[in-house]
């Protein structure tokens, strides 16, 4: 399917109108805009439309863009949200932007309402009462977030730190995480949106490890990120994804040397890798070069190089293995010298991208011969 297609399938799912892009007084940006979104953004990821929609209104309500707002609080309905549901997005709005944005939120939402019909107000979703609203915050706030505030407040005059530490808590978790209609999961990922949308870098941080905690996958934080791009721009989506990559931790992939194209030899290869040949075999050095970039649990087949190898690693995590002997692990700044006829593999880590600089020596009586696969028993 064409982004065409694929944009007018789910913008005619999302608004219940044909997708016309020539009408109106600006068709050539709604055109970009409608294909980049619903074209493609809304693609990328296993998000399903609904969990889209509440992030679209989340970044809508923090901008505060209304017009906007409207029309993706329909959608959202549209995608099978309830009434219930869709308030919720909009008050779990209210503890990190505040409450007259929110109230302006909330404002379009009951015009959406009132025009669909649907009666107000909508029953009671709070769980919490004055006695117990600080504990049930904490039940929420404590798995995700420990002491993180509490501690950050200490030294304020007055102990003022630890009051701002309880009302957070009480209001916050207590009064909002609580409340029926999302769960955990959802809010977390929609608590994302927010501080996407606010450029917060600290927040974010820490809201990325509790996304997790919460039981959001890497795969679906990432999309969520992602969903926010067009409403946001790229600058802020670039930002939430660096703050992302430093959570998770993955092994720095900086390489001095690029990539490369497809390893035309990858049918020797288990999964991707990247083959930029640096230096050609030649009679003058009689040495060949090249930077190998391998994707998480790429690797070779079991092979020997009748001439040897050199393998200088230049980033990520990788694996070595001769023959009957033991898996090496390989980090930026290891030396692997492999000597001629040794049968041996090497790839990335499951988890890690990898790569290394091989430098095949001896050459001309240098031949590579390829073996069978390393399969995935001897590669765990
Ligand atoms: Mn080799």
């Amino acid at each position: 399917m064409t982004r065409e297609q694929v944009c007018k399938d789910n913008f005619e799912t999302l608004f219940k109108s044909q997708w016309n892009p020539n009408v109106g007084n600006d068709p050539e940006m709604m055109s970009i805009l409608q294909k980049y979104i619903f074209g493609e953004v809304f693609t990328i990821g296993e998000l399903d439309n609904k969990t889209r929609e509440m992030l679209t209104v989340t970044t809508l309500v923090v901008q505060q863009t209304m017009p906007q707002l409207k029309a993706h609080i329909n959608a959202l309905l549209n995608t099978g949200a309830t009434p219930n549901e869709v308030r919720e997005v909009i008050y779990q709005c209210a503890p990190f932007i505040g409450f007259p944005k929110t109230l302006n939120a909330i404002e379009v939402m009951n015009e959406v309402f009132a025009q669909r019909n649907i009666q107000l107000p909508l029953k009671n979703s709070a769980v919490t009462n004055e006695k117990n609203r600080y504990e049930k915050g904490l039940e929420i706030q404590k798995p995700l977030y420990g002491d993180e505030i509490k501690d950050s407040l200490m030294g304020l005059p007055d102990n003022v730190g630890d009051r701002v530490a309880r009302l957070l808590s009480e209001v916050c978790f207590g009064d909002f995480y609580t409340r029926e209609g999302l769960d955990l999961k959802t809010r977390e990922l929609l608590v994302l949106a927010i501080l996407i949308t606010d450029g917060a870098e600290n927040t974010l941080k820490s809201h990325i490890k509790g996304n997790l905690k919460a039981g959001n996958t890497k795969e679906d934080i990432v999309s969520a990120i992602i969903q926010c791009m067009p409403y946001v721009g790229f600058s802020k989506t670039f930002k939430a994804l660096y703050v992302f990559k430093d959570v998770v931790g993955e092994p720095n992939m900086q390489q001095p040397f690029s990539q490369g194209e497809i390893n035309p030899y990858g049918k020797y290869f288990t999964g991707t890798t990247r083959l930029n040949m640096l230096v050609q075999r030649d009679d003058m050095w009689n040495s060949s070069i090249g930077n190998v970039t391998f994707e998480k649990g790429a690797r070779t087949n079991w092979h020997k190089h009748s001439g040897g190898q050199i393998l200088l690693v230049t980033a990520g995590e990788g694996r070595y293995q001769e023959k009957g002997k033991e898996i090496q692990i390989l980090k930026a700044g290891d030396v692997v010298k492999i000597p001629k006829d040794v049968i041996h593999w090497h790839g990335a880590a499951p988890y890690s991208q990898f790569a290394h600089i091989s430098i095949e020596t001896n050459i001309p009586d240098n031949n590579t011969t390829w073996l069978e696969p390393v399969s995935d028993v001897e590669y765990k």
